[in-house]
């Protein structure tokens, strides 16, 4: 399997380059060449399979044996042990024909540990096999922080910087980042957006210079690596109710488009997907687009869903090019245009492919904590605001009952304890892992948004660096 530029001008690269090379040379991300196809016999197969084995069935045709099958397949059953429940991601009925599918019981109460486990794992095995070391540089709304040091921590071969929105994230995000006192953790909270900090580390990858000599790293959703593994919960979760002999609508809460691309993904490897919802918060550029074909970047107001509180979605440049027929020459006029003006406009034919796929709903925040509220109110589930946002989205399209509806819910709800306490009144029960945060130090640097600034601390404290 070769992974291609989405903007044409950088080296066709096999899966384990892939993975330690995250943003591509000319700016582009990296997407398979191909769309592996899945069998309807073999998907009917999977709502018998554990999870572990569905997810070596789904992701073996992009790893394409560059990582042995058994150590790969070793590092899958690890990255999963460290779940909470035994089914890793567990459906749960809310009401009849709505279901919600709980992708948080990783380390961190966040889904991105559903990738990051098998990630982290998989860069330190490519770079202890090269005796190579990383400079891995995080850019994170609040959940991937946490996840992303959750992985590499004491981790030999690469150091970690993670950028978050100083004063912007929950304070249990906080504490999950900065409370970790390893030597190749550092943790940088920046004087700006989440946006702001994804363009640093955009920048850093773009000064080619540095991005050498520090031998940088990304493991953000641009890192293909993290929409790979968040296929198979697409597969898991359709394939238990009824698929491929049912179609699945899925609704899911977008920030960065990581999540929703994956199940665009599991659709053209062969999944019965109806449509997929993009769910934002009042921070709408991906409903905007859908619904007019413009997309233009507003400010961002802080929302009490804040891993979505975001304008530039760095994944929606991989449906452009699916959409644009793989044309990258397209793809490079669109991203010029943003970079100039803030905003470009998507041609009459790529629209439609778009909302072939996708639909979109923005819900607002008193419709969030209602939603909240709601739910515990009928059934004494207490659900995270990120999940609300999408829940409320999925209720307000119309149900068919030949299409099986299901809400991805992101995060545990005591990850936002105040934004449940104020929809329910009750305060979420904080499991153990959680509240010891509270007792432990912190360690971080704030910092301006700079990238001068934001360069040399790297510089001064990575190890990869050669002149350290
Ligand atoms: C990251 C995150 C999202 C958004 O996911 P994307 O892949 O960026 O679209 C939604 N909810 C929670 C809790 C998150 O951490």
């Amino acid at each position: 399997m070769k992974y291609i530029s989405t903007r044409g001008n950088a080296p066709e690269l096999n899966f384990e380059d892939v993975i330690i090379t995250g943003l591509a040379t000319d700016g582009g991300l990296y997407v398979p060449e191909t769309w592996p196809q899945l069998s309807p016999d073999q998907i009917r197969s999977f709502a018998s399979m554990p999870y572990c084995d569905v997810a070596y069935e789904v992701m073996a045709p992009f790893v394409d044996g560059t990582i042995e099958d058994n150590v790969f397949k070793d590092i899958i059953a690890e990255a999963y042990a460290g779940f909470s429940h035994p089914a890793v991601v567990p459906l749960k009925e809310m009401q009849p024909n709505e279901w919600i599918l709980e992708i948080f019981h990783g380390p961190t109460f966040a889904f991105k540990d559903v990738a990051l486990q098998v990630l982290g794992r998989l860069i330190d095995h490519v770079l202890k096999k090269r005796d190579e070391r990383a400079t891995i540089v995080v850019a994170t709304s609040g959940d991937t922080g946490g996840a992303a040091i959750e992985a590499f921590r004491g981790c030999s071969h690469a150091d970690v910087f993670v950028l978050h929105p100083h004063e912007r994230v929950s304070e249990v995000q906080r504490r999950q980042m900065t409370t970790t006192f390893e030597d190749n953790v550092h943790n940088i909270a920046l004087e700006g957006t989440f946006d702001d900090c994804q363009g640093l580390v955009k920048a850093m990858f773009n000064h080619s210079a540095f991005r050498d000599n520090l031998k940088l790293s990304s493991v953000n959703s641009i890192n293909w690596a993290r929409i790979m593994a968040q296929i198979v919960y697409y597969f898991t979760s359709a394939s238990s109710l009824g698929a491929p002999d049912r179609l699945v609508r899925f609704c899911v809460p977008t920030g960065n488009f990581g999540d929703i691309y994956a199940g665009f993904v599991a659709g053209k490897m062969g999944l019965s997907i109806d449509k997929l919802t993009i769910a934002t918060n009042m921070n709408d550029i991906l409903e905007r687009v859908v619904r007019t074909g413009r997309y233009e970047v507003l400010g961002v107001t802080p929302t009490v869903s804040p891993s979505m509180d975001i304008q530039v979605s760095s994944n929606f440049e991989r449906i452009l090019f699916d959409a644009y027929g793989r044309d990258s020459e397209s793809i490079v006029r669109l991203m010029s245009s943003l970079s100039q003006s803030g905003a470009f406009t998507i041609g009459p034919e790529a629209l439609k492919n778009i909302n072939d796929d996708f639909d979109a709903v923005r819900t607002e925040e008193e419709e969030t904590l209602k939603t909240i509220e709601d739910v515990y109110t009928a059934s004494g589930v207490m659900i995270d605001p990120h999940t609300a946002v999408a829940l409320a989205g999925s209720r307000c399209k119309n149900q068919n009952e030949n299409v099986a509806n299901i809400v991805l819910s992101t995060a545990h709800p005591a990850k936002f304890p105040d934004a449940v306490e104020k929809a329910t009144g009750h305060k979420p029960h904080m499991p153990p892992e959680l509240s010891a945060l509270f007792d432990l130090g912190e360690r971080f640097s704030v910092l301006p948004n700079d990238l001068e600034t934001i360069e040399e601390f790297i510089e001064a404290n990575a190890r990869a660096n050669s002149c350290n």
